[in-house]
């Protein structure tokens, strides 16, 4: 199996006191079924490293993971049940397995087809259609993310109604012939359309207003292979993301501004493990914003992005809250936040929606106001009016 002895030396550390479990968000989600928990999936790859001959079912366990890194904050031998989940999907996804997802396996082929997960480039530049921008060595890169979720939210609600068996035969369907993806630009949440294409109007608006210049690249504009890299196709994202690169030189571009945290980690921190001598200067939002906030009275919470506080990122958002607004958080915040689900929305939405319903009661019993500051938060914790992104919440207070 490939990455047996880097998964080996990690799986091997484990004492099995279980303390992973108690954050581990899939555990609980899934009715604790302990394969889909940290400790049940450092157990369950180290028995399929020892026993590779036996056909084992395993997918579910590593795909289900949400690479929160939750776990490794809590464990004394310092093991990351994330990155093991990570080793084990590029084991599933490297070798001719029946573990494969067939969504995985769907959303691969349309990435790497049409440089979209949806297949619809041309869709996710139209919020932009009215703006000027600057030309500049600077752009801002989207990543897709705002602008793909009112098309996730509404392919899961129609999975509600679809026989699971359906809707794998679907993907295996889209795999074989990937065009028939772009049927999706028709199914979307119009209402989440109109609020993330304000979201992203707004960032760009506070950008110019703090005499950012930078371009954008409309229909050209890539989608960095995020999927690629999560769903464990490690050699299909070193060849995208090369390219990808090539593509952004070509372009003379210098500098990226990030507006969602899944965006900003991968360029941030996985583009320089596959490309060498990266130089392109990857910056997030918030960070170049410098306005003069109005102060609020209000009482909010805010949902941290597990992709910065757990995977090592820094930016200031949190500071201009703290700043402008009266902040209480739960315990579960900072290095013990907990995921809002949104990497389980498409290929088991099931847990995804437990998971954000906890942690949507987790933070309403600390404020009536949620903010967030991650499209996919958004999208999985927006169970009513009273949640904001970011973008919205400092925007009202210029
Ligand atoms: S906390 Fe660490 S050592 Fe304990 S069971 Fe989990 S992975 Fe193993
Ligand atoms: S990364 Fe998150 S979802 Fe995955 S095992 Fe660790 S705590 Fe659980």
């Amino acid at each position: 199996m490939k990455n047996r002895i880097e998964i080996e030396s990690i799986v091997n550390k484990c004492i099995k006191c279980g303390f992973c479990e108690s954050v581990c968000p899939t555990l609980p989600a899934a009715d604790y079924n302990s394969i889909i928990g940290a400790r049940g999936r450092i157990l369950l790859a180290q028995f399929a490293i020892n026993n590779e001959s036996q056909q084992l079912k395993i997918g579910d366990s590593f795909y289900s993971c949400l690479d929160c890194y939750a776990c490794v904050q809590v464990c004394p031998a310092g093991i990351n049940a994330g990155i093991v989940s990570e080793l084990m999907k590029e084991g599933i996804a490297d070798e001719n397995s029946s573990e494969k997802n067939p969504v995985a396996e769907m959303i691969k082929s349309v990435v790497i087809k049409f440089k979209n997960p949806l297949g619809i480039p041309g869709e996710c530049s139209r919020w932009a259609e009215d703006i000027e921008f600057d030309t500049s060595e600077t752009i801002i890169l989207t990543g897709d993310m705002y602008q793909l979720m009112p098309y996730t939210r509404y392919i899961n609600k129609l999975r509600k109604y679809m026989d699971k068996n359906i809707f794998m035969a679907f993907a295996r369907l889209i795999v074989k012939k990937p065009y028939i993806i772009k049927l999706s630009r028709h199914f979307y949440d119009r209402k989440l359309k109109s609020k993330m294409e304000s979201s992203l109007k707004n960032i760009v608006s506070m950008l110019k207003k703090s005499d950012v210049k930078f371009n954008y690249l409309r229909e050209d504009e890539p989608y960095p292979g995020t999927f690629l890299y999560d769903l464990g196709y490690r050699n299909e994202f070193t060849e995208y993301a090369r390219e990808l690169y090539d593509n952004l030189k070509s372009k003379n571009v210098k500098r990226i501004i990030c507006v969602d945290p899944h965006t900003f980690d991968i360029l941030k921190n996985k583009y320089p493990e596959v490309i060498e001598n990266f130089d392109l200067d990857i910056v997030y939002y918030t960070d170049l914003l410098n306005l003069n906030f109005r102060k609020t009275k209000e009482k909010i919470t805010v949902q941290e992005p597990c992709h910065m506080v757990l995977h090592g990122n820094t930016y200031r958002g949190m500071d201009i809250l703290n700043n402008v607004a009266d902040v209480k958080l739960p315990p579960e915040s900072g290095k013990n936040t907990m995921c809002c689900g949104g990497p389980d929305e498409l290929l088991f939405p099931e847990i995804s929606e437990n998971v954000s319903g906890e942690r949507y009661r987790n933070l309403k019993n600390i404020s009536r106001k949620i903010v967030t500051i991650c499209p996919l938060c958004y999208n999985n914790l927006s169970y009513d009016e009273d949640v904001q992104d970011f973008s919205d919440f400092v925007k009202n207070l210029i």
